[in-house]
């Protein structure tokens, strides 16, 4: 059982008001809210041991270096990495995918394909289709159902020996779908294909164990599992990120320069060029051992009992629609009121205090599908309760009078 009233002591943001109201945020999918525990590691870092790291000598810096190495083996073991060197520090999610599309700009030719699944958000999109504009590559997609469910008759059909890569995320954002990503690892390496799994919006619900799924890439971001801005990190096989070639050039990156030739330096080095999120990284480790301090399993079920929940009281509104699967999902519940933009009704529960996403999510081909502007997003944490979906209820009724 989850001691939600203990937790939500850790937050303190979680008990100020917005607006003379008691802040209700729902907006965890566009990024968590972070407890004491994670602030006092930063905290910590820039009062006690702030240093670059493998570089010193100096006692500082090893401390820096141990720490953040630390946070590697931290994240390497929560996602069941097989090495510590398969753990790319990176600054999110949308850094992680950019590297791995560069990186098979050496690897793509004109006429191979490469797919997307309908559901993903722009950062697994856009770096693609930049990659297919560098390599002459097509960019074949995966549909998406009306009950925003990937349509995986149409990605057998897709497949083929020319597949060389296939991305699709864990969980959407915008819906919260969880895609079956063990039936497209396993369709996609069939046919030779590597695959890469946009994790950021499943790692704050589901522990992914990379081993277990045989995924090629898994990315997440920091900040969407009680983490700071700015860090993440990109798992990839060993094999996969020997070929790949390096993102960026620079300091920390290198075995040896000289003009006529420079050599790389060993994994994780060669994909970690310049200072990085130093406080960062370790910080993410902290959170990492805080969300597993609460429990994945009791995340899970309290966070489903909420989605329940909620999506039994709001569909009582009438004229509410709700996007997405009716079971099987993450904490995400996408919305709208019939007649009523989604802009408007963001804008008086922000006035209520309520904190919500409006909006296409980074999603358009989504409400291009639906044929709508956007949604409004409530998307649940472990931190959130009952009483407060009881608000955001009060709330879309308040709105749906005064609007309609
Ligand atoms: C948030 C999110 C991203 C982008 O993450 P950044 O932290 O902005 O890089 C990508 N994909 C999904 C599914 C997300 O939820």
């Amino acid at each position: 059982m989850i001691n939600v009233q203990e937790i939500r002591k850790d937050f303190p943001i979680l008990s100020r008001s917005v607006n003379g109201k008691p802040l209700v945020y729902f907006d965890n999918a566009a990024t968590s809210q972070t407890p004491n525990q994670v602030v006092d590691v930063i905290v910590d870092y820039y009062h006690n041991y702030n240093a670059n790291i493998h570089r010193g000598v100096h006692s500082l810096s090893q401390e820096a270096t141990d720490k953040y190495e630390a946070a590697r083996i931290k994240i390497q073991q929560h996602f069941n990495a097989a090495k510590s060197h398969e753990i790319i520090f990176t600054s999110g999610t949308t850094h992680g995918i950019n590297l791995v599309a560069n990186g098979f700009s050496a690897l793509l030719e004109k006429g191979d394909e490469i797919i997307v699944s309908a559901l993903e958000h722009h950062s697994n999109i856009v770096p693609w289709q930049m990659l297919c504009e560098r390599t002459g590559a097509v960019l074949k997609v995966i549909p998406m159902t009306e009950e925003g469910t990937l349509d995986m008759v149409t990605f057998e059909a897709v497949l083929s020996e020319k597949t060389k890569l296939v991305f699709c995320n864990h969980v959407s954002n915008a819906l919260g779908t969880i895609n079956p990503i063990e039936t497209i690892i396993e369709k996609a390496h069939a046919v030779g294909a590597a695959v890469l799994i946009d994790g950021a919006q499943a790692s704050p619900h589901i522990k992914a164990d990379v081993q277990a799924l045989d995924v090629d890439f898994y990315v997440v971001s920091a900040h969407k599992m009680c983490g700071p801005t700015g860090a993440g990190m990109l798992y990839g096989k060993e094999a996969w990120l020997q070929k790949l070639p390096p993102y960026q050039g620079g300091g920390e990156m290198i075995a040896e320069v000289t003009f006529e030739k420079t050599t790389y330096a060993d994994l994780p080095h060669k994909f970690e060029a310049g200072t990085p999120n130093i406080c960062g990284g370790i910080a993410f480790g902290a959170a990492i051992d805080y969300m597993n301090s609460v429990g994945f399993d009791t995340i899970a079920t309290y966070e489903d009992e909420l989605l329940q929940y909620a999506t039994e009281k709001l569909s009582t509104i009438a004229g509410l629609r709700i996007y997405g699967p009716n079971d099987h999902k993450a904490a995400v519940i996408s919305f709208n009121i019939e007649g009523i933009h989604p802009y408007d009704m963001g804008v008086i529960l922000d006035k209520l205090g309520i904190a919500v996403r409006t909006g296409h999510h980074c999603a358009q081909p989504i409400m291009d599908f639906y044929n709508i502007p956007g949604t409004v997003r409530a998307s649940f944490a472990f931190y959130n309760t009952k009483e407060e979906i009881d608000i955001l209820f009060e709330g879309v009724v308040r709105a749906k009078n005064m609007l309609s």
